[in-house]
């Protein structure tokens, strides 16, 4: 269970009336129950039930379980497309081990706006479906021209290029470091977009194959291709 609380040894842990329904409505968990907890920054814990209400309920952290486990330094950065395949894409980044998830505006990007909290509320339940004990945490929308502008040369940039469309991926990918996956938005990147990354030295252009994916596609595919190489 994800709880947006310190967790240490003999650490009270306050319920709200989602947690208790679901725990105790739900799962009908009586008192002195475990439930293990994590919170996306320290430790899993095994807790037990203390109290056990319809409104609420109290957990006492017991012992550590597992330390967090932080992912490999990959950045997503993907153009917002409709709301549920932007939804899709947060979830499966955050499945799929992403430290951070940034949606940006590109020219061609429709959305100008995107709801940061409903789609961070999505990497917090794909980081409890999937038995993760951390959460990526998602940025609010930025522009792709400026985030380029600041940008740490060290971080290296898998660059999803469809108009590669098939030709061999970058060669000079480095293994380990920090990296981040771009993914374009439904009409692709424009023409200068595309030039200045292609001019940036630690932007490597890759393609995904012969055929034109969807954003939500090309977002896990990369992703994929990204752990079979470099991830642990
Ligand atoms: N409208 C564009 C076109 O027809 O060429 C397609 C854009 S595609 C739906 C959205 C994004 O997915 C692209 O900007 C790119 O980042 C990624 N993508 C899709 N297919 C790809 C491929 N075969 N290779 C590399 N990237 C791909």
């Amino acid at each position: 269970l994800y709880v947006d609380h310190p967790l240490s040894e003999g650490q009270s842990i306050p319920l709200d009336r989602d947690q208790a329904h679901y725990l105790f409505g739900v799962m009908r968990l009586p008192v002195g129950a475990p439930v293990l907890l994590f919170n996306g920054r320290d430790s899993e814990y095994r807790a037990d039930v203390a109290e056990a209400g319809k409104k609420g309920g109290v957990l006492t952290c017991v012992e550590r379980t597992r330390p967090l486990q932080v992912p490999p330094d990959l950045w997503l950065l993907f153009a917002p497309i409709k709301k549920a395949r932007t939804d899709f894409i947060v979830e499966k980044a955050a499945e799929m081990g992403a430290a951070r998830i940034l949606p940006v505006q590109t020219e061609f990007t429709n959305s100008d706006r995107i709801r940061q909290d409903r789609l961070q509320a999505h990497a917090v339940e794909a980081a409890e479906q999937c038995g993760g004990t951390y959460v990526p945490e998602v940025a609010e929308l930025a522009r792709l021209d400026r985030l380029l502008a600041d940008w740490d040369a060290e971080r290296q940039i898998m660059f999803c290029d469809e108009a590669l469309a098939g030709a061999a991926a970058a060669p000079g990918m480095a293994t380990g470091g920090k990296w981040a996956i771009l993914i374009g938005p439904e009409g692709g990147f424009s023409e200068a977009e595309r030039a200045r990354l292609h001019a940036l030295p630690f932007a490597h252009p890759v393609s995904l194959g012969p055929r034109i994916l969807r954003a939500d596609t090309a977002a896990v595919a990369a992703m994929t291709v990204w752990q079979q190489r470099f991830g642990d």
